[in-house]
């Protein structure tokens, strides 16, 4: 349980802790580790750091400034979020949490299964939200394409649809933790590492063909490659989204109570200054919110 939980600690998610957790709140940030800020090897237009510094550092620099407020660090990596009554539930490849409000900053989304024609069959047998979309495939013969824990909650969640589920790494490392893979055994859902070609169909997807020259048919195919990134987990709560993009309008809210966004994962001019105020903008509407006040409008 918690006032406040941030998914995502780069640039955006730091400084929405040190915002949320100064004004008392209970603040838990999900950080699996990597993200955008943390490949950087020179930052040089960043205020306060004249000689220029790396992104490790404003990484490290922006946890230590939200712990010093209370703001705890979770190193779990989330993979599902929904609704629990009035609260928020987020469920990680470990634990589960809930929380009053929620603040999304997970980075931009460069992730690709590079299947080829993958996007020819978009909403046409492709998908990348079990949740919004396997009631369609009640039945049928489906694969979810990903070799981590975010993959291996899809297809478990697959199985109250259809029984015929197939993980599909496409030559990828299995990353998922051992219990995820036992869970797979025991329920039946083989998982196949062959790299796959192309995707073919006429209209709707019908097969997949791997490089090896074989063939497998498929009504369905569920992209769940690395982690659950923003436009995922936005899908869940069926916030809308904008290509790779969580929609947000003025106030970074996404489109329900208590819900904010933050950073790469709403586009942007994509810096680390933007992810920083817009981490910081994102926490102070929460809190506005939080507290019941009226937003009021001086503009005019
Ligand atoms: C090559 C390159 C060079 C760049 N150079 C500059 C520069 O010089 N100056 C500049 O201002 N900007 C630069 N940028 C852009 C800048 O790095 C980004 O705008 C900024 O890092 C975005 O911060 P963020 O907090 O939105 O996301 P990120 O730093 O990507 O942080 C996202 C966080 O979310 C976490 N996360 C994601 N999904 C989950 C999940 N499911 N569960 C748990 N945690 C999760 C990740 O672990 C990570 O901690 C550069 C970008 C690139 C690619």
């Amino acid at each position: 349980m918690a006032d406040v939980i941030i998914i995502g600690g780069g640039p955006a998610g730091a400084s929405a802790a040190i915002y949320t957790a100064r004004a008392g709140q209970e603040t838990l940030v999900f950080d699996k580790g990597g993200g955008t800020t943390r490949d950087v090897e020179t930052i040089d237009n960043y205020l306060g750091f004249p000689e220029g510094t790396t992104g490790p550092e404003i990484v490290q620099l922006g946890h230590e400034h939200a712990e010093r407020f209370g703001a705890e660090f979770v190193e779990e990596e989330v993979i599902r979020v929904g609704q629990d009554g009035m609260r928020y539930s987020v469920e990680t490849d470990e634990n589960e949490y809930t929380a009053e409000g929620l603040i999304i900053a997970t980075g931009g989304s460069y992730k690709t299964p590079g299947v080829g024609n993958i996007e020819a069959f978009e909403n046409n047998g492709v998908s990348h939200c079990v949740e919004c979309d396997a009631f369609f495939y009640q039945d049928q013969t489906v694969g979810v394409i990903g070799a981590a824990n975010y993959a291996a909650k899809e297809a478990l969640l697959m199985l109250d649809y259809t029984d015929d589920v197939t993980l599909y790494t496409n030559g990828s490392e299995l990353e998922m933790s051992a219990e995820l893979q036992e869970r797979l055994d025991r329920e039946g859902i083989p998982i196949e590492d062959a790299p796959m070609d192309h995707l073919e169909g006429n209209g709707e997807l019908e097969q997949v063909v791997f490089r090896d020259g074989e063939e497998t048919d498929l009504d369905g195919l569920f992209v769940a490659v690395g982690q659950a990134g923003g436009q995922d987990l936005a899908e869940m709560l069926g916030l809308p989204t904008d290509g790779n993009y969580i929609e947000v309008d003025e106030e970074l809210n996404a489109g329900m109570d208590k819900v904010y966004a933050a950073g790469d994962c709403i586009g942007g001019n994509r810096q680390v200054a933007s992810s920083v105020g817009e981490g910081a903008d994102a926490a102070i509407n929460l809190l506005e919110e939080m507290r019941g006040a009226t937003y009021v409008d001086y503009s005019g």
